[in-house]
C-alpha cells in the first residue's frame, strides 16, 4: 500500500510534487509488471475473501488529508497548474486502455470545521478543502472515500475532539468520547455526503494510535463505527497475520523519493 499527500506541491519535481510522484510512480508499477487493486480488495484478501493469486503482485494506493488538490484541478500560488490525483488516474487509465487500470483512496478529514480552518491555516483560504467532490469520486469507480478522522487532532486548529487538548498526535485518542467523534461522528459525516455509504476504512493521522483504540474501542464497537480495517504509516508490505487495525502503508516522500526508490520496495513485493 502506498500513500501520498496531494497538498504536498512544493516545486515541480518529482521529489518535491505528490502529482508528479503518482504520475510517474504509475508508469513504474506498469513497467514492473505489476496491478493496482482497490484498497478494499486488499481487505477482502486478508479476510480470507480472495486468495492469495487474486492480490498476487498488486499495489493498492492513497491519498491522505482530502483536500481539493485530490479531485479537482488547480492553480497553485507558486507552481502553476497542478493535475489532480484523479485526474491524473484518469489519464493514465485512458492511456492504458483495458491492459491495466489505476484506482485509489482518498482518506478524508470528516469535520466541515476543521477543513474549513485548515484551508485559511494550511492552505491560501480559497476554500479548497470542501467535500463537493467526495460523492463524484465515490461513484466515479476509481477514487474511493474514506475516513481520516474528525479533526486530525491539527495542530493549527483551536479545539481538538481530544479532551485534554492534546494536538498533533493521534496516539492520545485513547477514550470512549473523544473516539466516538474521531471515529464513528466521523463516518456518519462521510455517509451523509455518500449518500448513506459509510466509510469501512480508517487511515490514523500521522499513522499513529493508541492501544485503547486498536484493541479496544475498534475491535469491541464495531457494529457502531462500521469500520472494517485501519491503517497506520508503518512502512512494509501488508501480511495475512497483520493485525486488521495496524495495517501498514508505505509513504512517498519518507519512505521513496525517486523512481529508483519506489522499484527497490516494489522489487520485494
Ligand atoms: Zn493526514
Amino acid at each position: 500500500m502506498l500513500t501520498y499527500h496531494a497538498i504536498n506541491v512544493i516545486k515541480n519535481t518529482y521529489e518535491e510534487n505528490d502529482h508528479l510522484a503518482l504520475a510517474a510512480d504509475l508508469e513504474t508499477i506498469k513497467e514492473l509488471g505489476l496491478r493496482i487493486i482497490p484498497l478494499a480488495r486488499v481487505v477482502d484478501w486478508h479476510d480470507g475473501l480472495l486468495t492469495d493469486e487474486e492480490v498476487a503482485r498488486s499495489v493498492a494506493i492513497t491519498f491522505d488529508d482530502g483536500a481539493w488538490f485530490d479531485f479537482y484541478d488547480l492553480d497553485h500560488p507558486t507552481c502553476g497548474m497542478q493535475r489532480s490525483m484523479f485526474n491524473i488516474l484518469r489519464d493514465f487509465n485512458d492511456q492504458s486502455g483495458q491492459t491495466m487500470q489505476a484506482h485509489a483512496t482518498s482518506f478524508v478529514i470528516s469535520s466541515p470545521d476543521a477543513r474549513t480552518s485548515l484551508d485559511k491555516t494550511g492552505l491560501i483560504g480559497k476554500g479548497w478543502w470542501g467535500d463537493q467532490w467526495w460523492l463524484e469520486a465515490a461513484s466515479s469507480g476509481i477514487l474511493d472515500v474514506e475516513c481520516h478522522s474528525w479533526d486530525h487532532v491539527h495542530p493549527e486548529l483551536e479545539r481538538v475532539a481530544q479532551q485534554d487538548q492534546l494536538k498533533g498526535d493521534f496516539s492520545q485518542v485513547k477514550h470512549f468520547a473523544d473516539a466516538e467523534i474521531q471515529f464513528k461522528q466521523a463516518g456518519d459525516y462521510i455517509a451523509g455526503v455518500l449518500a448513506d455509504n459509510s466509510p469501512t476504512l480508517f487511515a490514523y493521522p500521522y499513522g499513529a494510535v493508541s492501544d485503547y483504540i486498536v484493541n479496544e474501542y475498534l475491535p469491541e464497537n464495531q457494529s457502531g463505527h462500521g469500520y472494517r480495517a485501519a491503517f497506520t504509516t508503518d512502512p512494509r508490505a501488508i501480511s495475512k497475520t497483520d493485525n486488521r487495525w495496524l495495517l501498514p502503508r508505505f509513504v512517498f516522500g519518507r519512505d521513496w523519493k525517486s523512481s529508483q526508490g519506489l522499484q527497490a520496495i516494489l522489487n520485494r513485493i
